[in-house]
């Protein structure tokens, strides 16, 4: 098979920046040990002890930033970024699934640095007996030897993303797994805050509206449900006399604060209060 990264058909380099990612600071300071020290190592030659952690996983709410943080992370290392889209990525590149996914993995070390992403990773979790179960089976047995293998490369991280940590097989959460496992809960006050002051540059947002007291007033949001909030408040703004310098206020904040509610909900809060040990 051809390469697929120089054929481009995967997306390779990101371009989400560092600081488009707000608040998470703790996760932000993980990823820097487990993934942006040890590259940085390893581009200038030097040894580095701690680039043991090469398998992680996020699993928390959805829309709490675990995919913006896996394509910000390669970014900010020059790293390239080889996301998993499913089964029919796989299919395209060749019948034998199992076999595709290996190239996946062959590609990944053949272009180091780089980072494979598994959004959703619970997918490999299906069950024989379940629709697509056999399958799926028998891409996890593949999956795990993959993982299994990277002990040995330098350089290529695979990060892996979950909603449902409940539904993960515990062979994913061994050792030969994800050999990290990071939290990603909601946001707190002050993060809400934090990303609302980091989505703001990109959105019109009047000077005169207090960020981080918002977000004060924005309960269970996510960083997704926050995006939702400008976004409707933009609407506001524009519904008023048309006028190109229309900033978003105050007041389009508050309109749309009737509007919005936290999309994830208070009883599924418990899924990821799950606690997943090594
Ligand atoms: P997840 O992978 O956790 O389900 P995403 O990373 O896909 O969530 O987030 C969805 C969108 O929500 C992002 O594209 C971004 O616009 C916004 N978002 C979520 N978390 C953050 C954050 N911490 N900082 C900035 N934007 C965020």
């Amino acid at each position: 098979m051809s390469c697929p990264l120089a054929r481009g058909r995967f997306s390779v380099q990101t371009i989400v920046k560092w600081e488009e990612v707000g608040g998470l600071l703790s996760l932000k300071k993980e990823l820097e040990k487990y993934i942006v020290y040890p590259i940085k190592a390893l581009k200038d030659n030097q040894d580095f002890w701690n680039d043991q952690w090469t398998r992680i996983l996020l699993y928390g709410p959805p829309g709490c930033g675990k995919t913006l943080i896996a394509k910000a992370v390669a970014n900010k290392v020059g790293a390239n970024f080889i996301p998993f889209q499913g089964l029919g990525m796989l299919c395209e590149v060749d019948k034998d699934l199992k076999s595709a996914l290996r190239k996946m993995f062959d590609e990944a070390r053949a272009h180091t640095p780089c980072i494979l992403f598994f959004d959703h990773v619970d997918v490999f979790c299906i069950k024989s007996g379940e629709k697509g179960g056999y399958v799926m089976e028998q891409l996890f047995s593949q999956l795990l030897l993959e993982l299994e293998k990277l002990e040995a490369a330098r350089g290529v991280y695979v990060i892996g993303t979950t909603n449902r940590p409940d539904l993960l097989d515990p062979a994913l959460l061994t050792r030969k797994g994800f050999n990290k496992i990071l939290h990603v809960p909601l946001p707190s006050p002050e993060e809400r805050g934090l990303i609302l002051t980091a989505i703001g540059p990109r959105k019109k947002i009047d000077v005169g509206v207090d960020l981080m007291a918002l977000g004060q007033r924005c309960e269970g949001f996510s960083g997704a449900d926050l995006v939702g909030l400008i976004d409707e408040a933009a609407m506001f703004a524009m519904e008023e006399v048309f006028c190109l310098d229309k900033t978003i206020k105050e007041e389009h904040f508050k309109k749309a604060l009737e509007k919005i509610t936290p999309s994830v909900w208070e009883k599924v809060h418990t899924c990821y209060t799950y606690v997943i040990t090594l």
